[in-house]
């Protein structure tokens, strides 16, 4: 496979517009800092260059696959064995129009939402912690405060995996709580039409001061993380609450294996100490999430992808659990 790779490097870079990376560490593309190598990866400069780049790819057999920011993926130890498409700030060009903005899915969320608050437009506050591009934000509906980016949207335009070209409207696009349509059908992002609210300036500055101090009170910053690991279940949060008070229950909060630890400030969020391996967060997860089900009778799933070497995607309490089994075997 690697004797063709040169050639595919070359017609990428003339395709995407951006860079090509051989033989990538992946550690550089996850924000839990974990993985094994990417055979490919390709940065394109423009919409443009993402349809292309997909469309080359679909003649061929190689594992593709799309990620933003990777706030929340996991990469596998063993790597990936395709082509990442990473679309990033290349792709972060805004059109404003009184009350409407259209923005490009590689804008990084917190200026976006920065820029958003210097316009006096409302709506997307809640979203000013979260640190991963606008594209990722809007394929699972993301968001804080029991809020999500799709009450804002208008339409969303994009290719799915072989670069065909689609529109659809927030009635499409059928948000729900960290999911929607988009999700369901595999399909790419490029740009997103929005509808804000006319608000005082410093009212919405006032506000997203509050929202980054509390975040920063509760989340652990200094080591790397993807944010909340376990979705939370309404019928679960009835009875026990959040996955972090959960997690708390069952004496697991701080627990470590290898270089991952449930962190001490927030135990839904999994840290990397410094030396973790993908595999030490995927255990982690097993046993957080058997342990609560042992004591609580409540699944947790996670919201946070796992990457297979192949390209397949899934919840990475699914690959945890598949992880898990020769082991206990
Ligand atoms: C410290 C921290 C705090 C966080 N807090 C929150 C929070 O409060 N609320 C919240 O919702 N999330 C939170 N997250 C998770 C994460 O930031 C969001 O889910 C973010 O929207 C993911 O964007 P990304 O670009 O990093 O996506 P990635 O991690 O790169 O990808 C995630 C998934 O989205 C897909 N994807 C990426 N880009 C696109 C695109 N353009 N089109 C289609 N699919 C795409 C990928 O294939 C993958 O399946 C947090 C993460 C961290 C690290």
């Amino acid at each position: 496979m690697t004797e063709g790779r040169p050639a595919l490097a070359r017609d990428l870079m003339r395709l995407s517009g951006g860079a090509v990376t051989a033989d990538a560490d992946l550690r550089q593309y996850g924000r839990w800092r974990t993985g094994g190598r990417a055979w490919l990866v390709v940065e394109p400069s423009s919409a443009e260059g993402v349809r292309a780049t997909l469309s080359y790819l679909a003649d061929t057999d190689l594992p593709r696959l799309v990620i933003g920011d990777g706030s929340n993926v996991l990469f596998d130890d063993q790597g990936f064995d395709g082509v990442l498409v990473r679309i990033g700030p290349s792709l972060s060009a805004l059109r404003f129009n009184g009350l409407e903005v259209t923005a490009e899915a590689g804008i990084w969320v917190p200026r976006f939402v920065r820029l958003l608050g210097q316009r006096g437009l409302k709506g997307l506050e809640h979203a000013i912690g979260i640190p991963g591009t606008l594209g990722g934000l809007v394929m699972m509906n993301g968001g804080s405060r029991r809020q999500g980016v799709g009450s804002s949207t208008v339409n969303v335009r994009g290719c799915d995996m072989r670069g065909a070209p689609f529109t659809r409207s927030r009635a499409e696009c059928a948000f729900r709580y960290r999911g929607s349509t988009l999700q369901d059908d595999g399909l790419i992002v490029l740009e997103t039409d929005f509808r804000f609210e006319a608000a005082e300036r410093g009212a919405l500055r006032r506000e997203m001061i509050s929202i980054m101090g509390e975040r920063r009170r509760k989340f652990p910053k200094a080591q790397p993380n993807c944010g909340s690991v376990f979705l939370s279940d309404p019928r679960m949060y009835e009875v026990i609450g959040p996955p972090g008070a959960a997690i708390e229950r069952a004496g697991l909060k701080g627990r470590r294996i290898g270089g991952a630890q449930s962190s001490p400030l927030h135990a839904n969020f999994i840290v990397n100490l410094g030396d973790a391996r993908s595999d030490d967060i995927l255990s982690l997860i097993h046993l957080i999430r058997t342990t609560v089900h042992d004591q609580t009778g409540f699944w947790m799933d996670a919201e946070v992808r796992h990457i297979a070497p192949d390209g397949r995607v899934r919840p990475a309490h699914e690959a945890a659990a598949a992880h898990a089994a020769p082991q206990t075997a």
